[in-house]
Formats: C-alpha cells, structure tokens, sequence
C-alpha cells in the first residue's frame, strides 16, 4: 500500500491538493486507519494555524 506522505496530507487539510490526487488519497485514507489518524491531526493542526493567523490578522487590523 502506497501511504501519503505528511506534505500531501498537508495540502489536502488545506484544500491545495489536485482533486485528482485528491481522490485517490481519500479512497486511501478510508482504508487505513494509520493515515487517517495522521490525517485527523494534520487536519487539527491546520486548523490552529489558520486560527493563529486569523488572530494576528484581527490584531493588525483593529
Ligand atoms: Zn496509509
């Protein structure tokens, strides 16, 4: 089994990954339970970011 690498879990959490990769990597990570964890917490840390960034977006703005 081919498992995708943290960069291309990455660009999915992000919604940067070409739908047709895109596809292939979900199938994938409905199939293994290891990828679809890391995905989970890939998913949870992109998630902080994007608030961390906002965070400091209000700041500069207001
Ligand atoms: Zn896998």
């Amino acid at each position: 089994m081919n498992h995708p690498n943290p960069e291309e879990l990455e660009l999915l959490a992000l919604g940067r990954m070409a739908p047709a990769k895109r596809a292939s990597i979900k199938r994938h990570l409905g199939r293994c339970a290891r990828c679809a964890k890391s995905f989970q917490e890939t998913k949870d840390y992109v998630a902080a970011m994007q608030a961390a960034l906002r965070k400091l977006q209000d700041r500069s703005n207001g």
